[in-house]
């Protein structure tokens, strides 16, 4: 008889999924350009040289091309000025060939990030953070334009991974604009029971415990250990933190805030980090650029 130890958490490949999400919007941007002579076009806006703001765009730019939209690139220096930048959202906002506007966040201090995400027309927030788009999320018999990529991306992990929502326990760690809240907003519109815990929620070990759903969202590097996972829940982790890893060329490794190893012997399902989340949050921005472009031409 199999012993407890024995027990392997069905690893949830973000990678594949990905790759299929990807064949899928290629074979529809090709019939959209077959039949209506239109290309889906996606404007990545970037402010400045952050190095990993820098590899996320051209991620971002690489997977437009080879799914076949169209990519704008906006490339701004750190020291433009507000106002530049708000001229500059308004172009592609008047721009038809584009369906969907993505500035890449953070950006430099003496810009008002709300004030841009605000700017950018609710027809093409890909990215799902204008406050409109955030607060049809957050309203019953509401849906927004737009899904936020990376929520969007857990709920896709679950669905395809064969993962029931409705009526499940769920605890989301983290409370962030872009992942946290988002996230457990869509997991109460699927019918599931949240939990949302934060830095000020005194043992939050307690409320994982109890839960069937667990999403990681803190960026804290394998704060969730493997006995404080419900045996059999599903684990979908967010977090990507950089630890120290003399062994490696580059002196770092990417880690989860699961401690994987340990949850694998206990959960039912779990995503690998990297390899798990982050493809998702690319193929969803394809997908809603897509939306976008179908939206426009009555599709
Ligand atoms: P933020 O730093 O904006 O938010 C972190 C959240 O976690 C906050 O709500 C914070 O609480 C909470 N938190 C911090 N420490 C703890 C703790 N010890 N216990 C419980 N809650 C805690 O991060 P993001 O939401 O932007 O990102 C979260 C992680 O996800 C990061 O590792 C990031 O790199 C990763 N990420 C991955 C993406 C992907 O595509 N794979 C996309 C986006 C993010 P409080 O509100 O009280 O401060």
């Amino acid at each position: 008889m199999a012993s407890p130890s024995d027990h392997h958490a069905t690893v949830i490949d973000g990678k594949a999924i990905a790759q299929t999400i990807r064949s899928e919007i290629a074979s529809e941007v090709s019939i959209l350009s077959e039949k209506y002579s239109k290309v889906p076009g996606l404007a990545v806006v970037i402010v400045g040289c952050r190095k990993d703001s820098q590899s996320y765009v051209s991620m971002k730019r690489k997977a437009c091309a080879e799914v076949g939209i169209k990519s704008f690139d906006i490339d701004l220096p750190e020291d433009v000025p507000e106002a530049e930048l708000i001229a500059k959202v308004d172009e592609l906002n008047a721009n038809p060939q584009v369906h969907g506007i993505l500035v890449q966040l953070p950006l430099p201090k003496h810009i008002n990030e709300e004030k841009i995400l605000s700017q950018i027309s609710l027809e093409k927030d890909v990215d799902g953070f204008h406050p409109l788009n955030i607060g049809k999320l957050a309203m019953k018999g509401r849906d927004p334009l737009f899904l936020p990529c990376t929520p969007k991306g857990c709920l896709e992990l679950l669905s395809r991974s064969g993962i029931s929502i409705k009526g499940k326990k769920a605890v989301v760690v983290g409370r962030s604009n872009i992942v946290g809240l988002p996230v457990s907003l869509l997991l109460l519109k699927a019918d599931a029971t949240v939990t949302v815990v934060h830095s000020r929620t005194p043992d939050p070990e307690s409320y994982i415990r109890e839960a069937d759903i667990v999403i990681a969202a803190a960026g804290q590097a394998m704060m969730i250990k493997g006995s404080w996972i419900k045996p059999g829940a599903a684990v979908i982790d967010v977090g990507t933190n950089a630890v120290n890893d003399p062994s490696r060329k580059s002196g770092y490794r990417l880690v989860g805030d699961v401690d994987f190893q340990e949850a694998c012997k206990v959960a039912g399902w779990i995503t690998p980090v990297p390899g798990g989340v982050g493809p998702l949050t690319v193929a969803m921005l394809l997908q809603n650029t897509l939306e976008g472009a179908k939206r426009v031409i009555g599709q």
